[in-house]
């Protein structure tokens, strides 16, 4: 007879972002007895290879970039400035293995109970976890099951040798710099290991489809930083289509053995990496090593869905409402899983704003995250920041005699010792775009220094409706380069 399955009220599967912060918000405030199954590293993609080693490694970065600049303030840095990126590495490790604990220490702190394994359905309200500890299987059930199993980077499967190449995963494990290095992509995780790798001296190719990268943005942000990569020594490939084959000429590979099957596949970094890689028109380019930034695709294989008959979208996502209900009761997802604004902050939101819904008090039933307005930073050289529509979206919501665009460009007062020809590599741009007769802010995009820190307060007003005269009523800050936002004629 199979042992009966304990009971919680919630099992959350999956402890990155979305898991931790419903598990928090339901066990922490509400007191729902709650099971967290983790398969991986506590924190999920964002901690361990996702927005934490990349900031850190942005600046890591970002230090070389002011060495480089300190002459212009009549530093004298030699030229041969030694950094030693292992030893960043190590050190960016330890750091991570500490939040690891302070996930863990806070799930422990809420009672939270965590079991390391993978969880499967075997029913509608049922799961298993198969423990990592070698201890067995654990049966569990509870009337609420929430997935926040998130997204894996992508290998194309119509490249023969693709195993070679590295994804964003294998980035971080990357402890001695290729000399010379392909990334394959053109969206946000491409542009920001460009631009890191770049600024430490990597020699850079990127392949991109089309003509910019970052296609989502606004044709500003597309056309003005890739200019700026290209001036900062990026060799971009641009209407790229596609590899063919990547072949391994140094030893063989020593494949990586933690992690998940998928990344079983990729051979990781090696300093001693030689790759040759021939695209569809036949010609050949040999690189150190290549990294794979193609996209992320959802973490669903292992959950067995079909059990309790849950929806996808045409894209493998787990198909949600507005409160992040799939489509069998008492089963909900949120964060990557969905494919709805794969950032962090988005997933915590959604899991806390379901946690109110699910256990709070009668007034928080309607509780839900709006998706609208959510700010976004691109950790690019130099940086982006974008709220709400672009340009041509906003065009097509209002109609082009609805919209008025405020624009700016200029070069921000840190550059002004720089000599002429390098100043016109450090763009500075911004563009508000307003709609209807009380010009409405409807979309900020911002490129140059500090734009990340930046973005944040202008969110804030934007969210709560502000007016081009409300940016216009805040006295500037002098000298900055945020003053420009409430200036601009
Ligand atoms: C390189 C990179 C840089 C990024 N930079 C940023 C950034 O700067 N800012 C930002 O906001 N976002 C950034 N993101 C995105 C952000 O990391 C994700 O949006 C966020 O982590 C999604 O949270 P999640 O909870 O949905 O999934 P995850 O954080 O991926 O958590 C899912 C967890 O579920 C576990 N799991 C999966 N299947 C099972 C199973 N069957 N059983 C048990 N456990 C399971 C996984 O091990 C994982 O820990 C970045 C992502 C990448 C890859």
């Amino acid at each position: 007879m199979a042992p009966t399955a304990k009971s919680y009220d919630y099992i959350v599967i999956g402890g990155g972002s979305g898991g931790s912060g419903a598990a928090r918000r339901a066990a922490g405030w509400y007191g729902a007895k709650t099971l967290l199954t983790e398969n991986g590293r506590s924190g999920g993609t964002c901690v361990n290879v996702g927005c934490v080693p990349k900031k850190m490694t942005w600046y890591f970065a970002s230090v070389n970039e002011i060495l480089k600049g300190a002459r212009n303030y009549f530093y004298d840095v030699p030229d041969n400035v030694q950094f030693h990126f292992d030893r960043f590495k190590k050190r960016r490790d330890e750091s991570i293995l500490r939040l690891n604990g302070a996930y863990e220490r806070n799930w422990n702190r809420e009672a939270i109970e965590l079991v390391h394994g993978t969880a499967t359905f075997t029913g509608a309200k049922e799961i298993e976890v198969d423990m990592q500890n070698g201890s067995g299987k654990l049966s569990v059930t509870a009337p609420k099951i929430l997935i926040a199993t998130g997204s894996y980077p992508i290998i194309p499967d119509n490249v023969e040798g693709a195993e070679h190449g590295i994804t964003s995963d294998g980035f971080f494990d990357i402890e001695h710099l290729p000399k010379k290095m392909a990334i394959v992509g053109a969206g946000y995780i491409a542009v920001e290991m460009a631009g890191m790798l770049n600024a430490i001296g990597v020699e850079v190719h990127m392949f991109i489809r089309g003509e910019t990268f970052l296609r989502t943005f606004d044709p500003m942000i597309q056309e003005t930083m890739t200019k700026a990569y290209e001036h900062a020594g990026v060799i971009i490939h641009k209407s790229f289509k596609g590899f063919k084959k990547v072949e391994r000429l140094d030893q063989s590979p020593a494949t990586v053995t933690d992690g998940e099957a998928h990344e079983k596949r990729a051979d990781g970094p090696s300093p001693h990496k030689q790759l040759r890689i021939t695209d569809l028109e036949g010609q050949t380019f040999e690189f150190n090593e290549l990294l794979w930034a193609i996209g992320r695709a959802p973490e669903v294989q292992k959950l067995n869905l079909d059990k309790p008959g849950i929806k996808l979208t045409k894209t493998g996502h787990i198909a949600v409402d507005e409160y992040q209900n799939t489509n069998v009761e008492g089963i909900y997802a949120l964060g990557d899983v969905t494919g709805q604004a794969e950032l962090t902050p988005v997933a915590i939101a959604a899991g806390r704003q379901l946690g109110n819904r699910l256990f709070g008090a009668p007034e928080l039933k309607c509780s839900k995250l709006s998706y609208d307005h959510i700010p976004t930073v691109v950790f690019s050289h130099p940086e982006i920041g974008a709220i709400g529509l672009t340009e041509p979206q906003a065009i097509q919501q209002y109609g082009q005699e609805n919209i008025k665009v405020y624009r700016t460009r200029f070069t921000a007062m840190y550059f002004d010792v720089f000599p002429a020809e390098e100043k016109t590599k450090h763009p500075t741009q911004y563009k508000i775009i307003c709609a209807g007769p009380d010009e409405k802010v409807v979309g900020l995009h911002i490129l140059g220094e500090g734009s990340g820190e930046m973005l944040q307060g202008f969110g804030v007003a934007i969210k709560m409706g502000a007016t081009k005269a409300d940016f216009d009523r805040c006295v500037a800050i002098h000298p900055t380069s945020a003053e420009e936002l409430v200036t601009m004629r």
